[in-house]
């Protein structure tokens, strides 16, 4: 997810985005089309967490993402990727403290940058997406099968687009803060197997504008894109 002084560009997680060929205004899938084989998804947040929130922001914001992630925020109804498809839940979020490490089976969150110099720009967050295989014969519907994927945060740079971070228990300073917990509901949509929206305002349209929690909850385009994979 990518910051905008308006609304522009937010993330891209990094590798393949493709918006389905010849529709607009929907939602996309990563391509190849890929998700995990099992839900609820266990997503690893690890601790302590990104400076900002720890140092700055000592507000919870590593619960409330959490929360958020798992539909459970006492703050806001309706948040991340448990409220629609036939499966129910589909992420199950819990704090941890593990090691983050690409392609090691286990989806991690990280509020840190953990590769310097791949959320860079206007990069808020990135999700590692490149870690899946196909033609596998416990799932022969010709979808791939995603076997990692894991988020790192901008580094606090202290400029206006990396951080600090804030999280819903507390107020944004405009212009100069990005709410935690929308940005991770994004991230977590390409973990799961989502790409890019061009619906402005959905989750998973590719930027935000500071202190818009908005992404955090759904919209009908994110709705039918979970419903597309799970
Ligand atoms: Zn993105
Ligand atoms: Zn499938």
């Amino acid at each position: 997810m990518k910051a905008s002084r308006r609304r522009l560009i937010i993330a891209a997680g990094l590798g393949f985005l493709g918006l389905a060929p010849g529709v607009a205004y929907t939602y996309s899938l990563l391509q190849p089309v890929r998700h995990w084989l099992a839900t609820p998804i266990q997503i690893c947040v690890t601790g302590p967490g990104h400076a900002s929130i720890t140092a700055d922001d000592p507000d919870g914001g590593v619960a409330a993402t959490i929360q958020a992630l798992n539909n459970s925020h006492p703050l806001l109804a309706g948040t991340g990727w448990n409220v629609v498809g036939p499966v129910g839940n589909v992420t199950n979020a819990y704090n941890c403290n593990l090691p983050w490490q690409l392609g090691d089976g286990r989806p991690t969150i990280a509020f840190n940058e953990m590769i310097p110099g791949t959320c860079s720009g206007s990069c808020l967050a990135a999700t590692f997406v490149g870690f899946y295989h196909c033609n596998d014969a416990r799932h022969p519907d010709g979808h791939c099968l995603i076997d990692d994927s894991d988020v790192e945060t901008r580094r606090n740079t202290r400029d206006k687009w990396g951080g600090p971070y804030y999280s819903l228990y507390e107020l944004c300073r405009s212009g100069k803060e990005w709410n935690i917990e929308a940005i991770m509901v994004h991230e977590v949509g390409h973990v799961i197997g989502l790409g890019h929206s061009s619906v402005s305002g959905a989750t998973m349209y590719p930027s935000v504008s500071s202190c818009n929690p908005s992404p955090s909850t759904l919209s009908s385009d994110d709705a039918n894109g979970v419903d597309a994979l799970y």
